[in-house]
């Protein structure tokens, strides 16, 4: 029972339930019958929700109390926040600055963020970082990693970063991964910037063995990133095989290395795009291997299957990772915007269920357990991957983070791109957003 008078009462709620199988061992196999199943399946009991002091103190049906702000959510969705694994804050709303990609290509972008760095400022950096960590928060999303480009020697996009963690703090979550854009090789003094990055605070290990000058010098950074993750004891969170290359295989060595180190979940392979391309034989002895390990993988579909088959001509790879296939076997794979209006992707309103319904076409994850699982990478997962699991969830006794969705399921919410009604954080409402009305006008069809 509820002692004291709750601040927030949440009344009439469809408490979305973790699926309890974060991966598709079962679910993601249609002999096991998945597939019959009816898309709107995942609605818990209706209950009340009291929150006080910033956690979620009771969770049961009509609960016998009054509270300083009651909403009636009128059955609708309650979901734990949107959790945004994988997005470039440093560089975000940024687009046409100093100029436009025009070939639409990840080299031209690093060629365009190369300039465009150099005019970096820290009020730069937050300012952007702020607008586009709010505009997430709007629409439900209250746990974010960015990676923080430290290629340049003043670290100002890192320092920027960290900052912007502590200013926001009270109403997000933000991990910041020590990335080098240009390589741990790529420049004499880069080796030194990780080091630094790490001593100055940085959350993650970040990497890019594909853009290092030499596959000799990718393979010798991945071995650097975890021997930096080990001395300072950070995860790790690598750009890996981010171009339509079959031979670009060095998720095979973060494999290698994740099952040498232990580390295992604490490890994770961003876009892997090139696991795409790699032929049948190959992918599936590497399929065997990563089910020795708990690597999370993140794939960011949006940006992929725009960036990715550009040097095709026709018929053009879709350039995203196995992401069915990884769930079927029972990697973790969550979900990440990559850009918002930056040089590599001009569009993106950091809706997260933009995210889930691009994996669910690309990824051909249509069956109903399978669009569930997409929402899934952008929730549950997504906190795996963060390891923030212990804080994450509408349950009673954890922080009161929680979204209310204008739907009634995940199917719902991602067909109809649902609206995040209430945004609460940390036991405080901090977003409301009413649903768009369209009226006919035409009378009786
Ligand atoms: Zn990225």
């Amino acid at each position: 029972m509820v002692t004291a008078l709750p601040s927030i009462l949440l009344r009439r709620c469809s408490l979305l339930q973790p699926s309890g199988q974060s991966s598709g061992q079962s679910l993601g196999q249609p002999s096991e019958g998945a597939e019959t199943r009816p898309p709107v399946i995942d609605i818990a009991p209706v209950v009340d929700i009291a929150i006080e002091a910033g956690r979620i103190v009771a969770i049961a049906p009509n609960l016998e109390c009054s509270a300083q702000l009651e909403l009636d959510v009128q059955g609708q969705l309650v979901s734990p926040p949107f959790v945004e694994s994988h997005i470039h804050l440093d560089s975000a709303l940024t687009v046409g600055e100093p100029r436009w990609n025009q070939s639409g290509t990840l080299f031209e972008g690093i060629e365009i963020w190369r300039d465009r760095k150099q005019s970096l400022t820290l009020a730069d950096v937050k300012q952007r970082a702020i607008a586009t960590l709010k505009q997430q928060a709007m629409q439900g999303v209250l746990f974010v990693r960015s990676h923080a480009d430290v290629s340049e020697h003043s670290l100002t996009a890192l320092k920027g970063l960290l900052e912007v963690r502590e200013a926001v703090k009270d109403w997000i979550t933000l991990q910041v991964v020590a990335f080098p854009q240009d390589g741990i090789y790529g420049g004499v003094k880069n080796d030194a910037l990780m080091e630094e990055a790490m001593k100055l605070g940085a959350d993650v290990v970040g990497g890019i063995p594909h853009y290092e000058l030499t596959r000799e010098d990718g393979v010798r950074s991945i071995h650097r990133i975890f021997e930096l993750a080990a001395q300072y004891d950070r995860l790790i969170d690598v750009h890996c095989d981010e171009i339509d290359d079959d031979q670009s295989r060095f998720l095979e060595v973060i494999t290698a290395n994740t099952i040498r180190s232990g580390m295992g979940s604490r490890v994770t392979a961003s876009h892997t795009t090139a696991f795409h391309s790699y032929n049948n034989a190959y992918a599936f002895k590497l399929m065997g291997f990563l089910q020795r390990t708990n690597l999370n993988f993140i794939a960011n579909p949006l940006i992929n299957i725009t960036l990715q088959g550009r040097a095709d001509t026709y018929p053009k790879r879709r350039g995203v990772t196995r992401v069915k296939e990884l769930w079927q076997q029972g990697q973790n794979v969550s979900l990440g915007h990559d850009c918002v209006q930056d040089p590599w992707y001009p569009l993106g309103t950091g809706n997260m269920l933009d995210v889930a319904s691009m994996a669910v076409h690309i990824c051909q994850m249509t069956g109903s357990a399978e669009i569930d699982a997409c929402y899934d990478m952008v929730t549950w997962n997504g906190a795996r991957t963060l390891h923030l699991e212990d804080q994450y969830g509408v349950e009673v006794g954890k922080p009161a983070n929680l979204i209310v969705l204008d739907a009634n399921s995940r199917y719902d919410a991602i067909r109809r791109r649902a609206t995040v009604r209430y945004v609460i954080a940390n036991g405080e409402l901090i977003a409301h957003t009413e649903s768009p009305k369209s009226q006919w006008k035409r009378g009786a069809a």
